[in-house]
């Protein structure tokens, strides 16, 4: 296996995404680039940035993509990510985003576009039970039998449900996702570059998928 990999992971939120980047960070030994857990941390920190995302998050909507597109380009000049490459998470959502992104990564390339595939259904089933911990971002599984109050195993902060996690939010979110994320598919199967891996099953069975793929377009 040969360290590094610059990926773009696409998929419905709650399709399994964060967790899986996660674990493809910790294999190839990249920076995991979540553009949802890098606006989390601005509402946590109280920044200007933070404020007016919080408003657009809790209710389901897509931050500007200039604003976006500024946070990633940033993030993807640090020495890590160039040197070594990186999981991009939840962006792009936007043709804006991703035609913004060919020319910030024009001179490197990505390997992969991978579309976690899960259907609509089985995402709504899965946000539900959806838990978070609000210091340091792990994701948890609710079975209905959980602690309270809930301490995150990795930091010891609180686990909770997202405030965009509301039924209505999320509603919001998948329509969106429809409407603005699905072009980017067409974006990308256009000149070849798009993978679909299909992401129901045991994580451990995606994972397996998801190397095996980028192991093949590397
Ligand atoms: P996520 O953690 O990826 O589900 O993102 C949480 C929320 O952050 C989304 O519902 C959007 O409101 C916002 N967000 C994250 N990434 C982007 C992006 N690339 N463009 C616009 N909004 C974003």
């Amino acid at each position: 296996m040969i360290p590094g990999a610059r990926l773009i992971i696409l998929g419905r939120q709650g399709a399994g995404k964060g967790t899986q980047c996660v674990r493809l960070s910790r294999h190839y030994v990249v920076p995991h680039i979540s553009t949802g857990d890098m606006l989390r941390a601005a509402v946590r920190e109280g920044t200007e940035l933070g404020m007016m995302a919080k408003e657009v998050m809790d209710a389901g909507g897509l931050v500007g993509d200039d604003i976006m597109i500024g946070i990633v380009d940033e993030r993807l000049r640090a020495d890590d990510a160039r040197n070594r490459g990186y999981i991009l998470d939840g962006f792009p959502r936007t043709v804006a985003q991703a035609e913004a992104l060919d020319s910030i990564t024009a001179e490197r390339p990505l390997h992969a576009v991978i579309d976690l595939d899960v259907p609509r259904e089985i995402v709504l089933e899965r946000i539900s039970s959806r838990r978070v911990c609000r210091d340091c971002g792990t994701n948890y599984t609710a079975t209905g039998q959980d602690p309270s109050p809930w301490i995150c195993d990795t930091c010891g902060g609180d686990v909770q449900q997202r405030d965009d996690d509301t039924p209505e939010a999320v509603n919001r979110r998948l329509d969106l996702y429809e409407s603005q994320t699905t072009p980017l598919k067409r974006y990308y199967s256009a000149d070849g570059r798009l993978v679909v891996v299909n992401g129901v099953g045991h994580p451990d069975h995606v994972f397996a998928r998801l190397t095996s793929t980028v192991e093949s377009h590397r």
